[in-house]
């Protein structure tokens, strides 16, 4: 059985509680989801099917043990949770960058999940899968892209309706690029007193001209 996997590169994290720290990425193909600012269209559709064997070959030349596995949408491949259990098992720390439309608890503990929750501008909030918040380990984080006031008050309400157990610092605001600067929701965050991260994606930072494989 294959995966269909988009691309494979070896960058700088750009977010997360892991920012700034070198990691080996497997882009997988597909996904469920049509978020307005989708910002990797092309994992849509293009990819290439590799054996779990051939991706493990592919990363292999890189002298780095953790890996991200991100989309697109990586669950909705079948083979997505053999894919993780076997980097483990050969030694690589992984995280599951994840939309928060899928399932996570079919994915094994020790991997560390990075799951969205969609705010109103992307049109896709009312696919957003709440049964995930009580799945969530105290190393897992949840992300909220926000592209206006109305998403930054969604965020907060989100947070204040729902019994949240992972630390403040594992949750992540994500400012839209060109929709609202670092320093408003700064601002907004500060006002409110709130126990969150302000998450900039560092790899748009050192590389504003590449769209892709950073
Ligand atoms: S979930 Fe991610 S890849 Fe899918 S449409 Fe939304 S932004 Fe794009």
């Amino acid at each position: 059985m294959t995966i269909k996997v988009n691309e494979i590169f070896f960058s700088i994290q750009g977010e997360s509680v892991y920012a700034g720290i070198p990691c080996i990425f497997i882009r997988l193909t597909g996904c469920n989801l049509r978020c307005m600012f989708c910002d990797t269209v092309y994992a849509y559709h293009e990819g290439e099917d590799l054996s779990i064997q051939q991706i493990i070959d592919k990363i292999s030349c890189y002298t780095c043990s953790l890996v991200e596995i991100t989309g697109g949408e990586p669950l909705i491949q079948d083979k997505t949770s053999d894919l993780i259990d076997t980097l483990q098992n050969n030694g690589y720390e992984v995280l599951l960058e994840t939309n928060g439309s899928m399932d996570i608890g079919k994915i094994n503990r020790k991997c560390i999940k990075i799951v969205d929750i969609k705010c109103p501008s992307s049109r896709e909030s009312k696919n957003n899968r709440f049964e995930n918040i009580k799945l969530l380990t105290q190393k897992d984080q949840i992300k909220f892209v926000i592209s206006s006031k109305e998403d930054y008050l969604y965020a907060k309400k989100i947070i204040s309706e729902h019994d949240i157990k992972i630390p403040g610092s594992n949750i992540l605001f994500s400012p839209a690029a060109e929709k609202v600067t670092p320093a408003e929701l700064c601002e907004w965050i500060k006002n409110d007193n709130l126990n969150v991260r302000l998450n900039l994606q560092l790899h748009k930072i050192i590389w504003p001209d590449k769209d892709r494989g950073v």
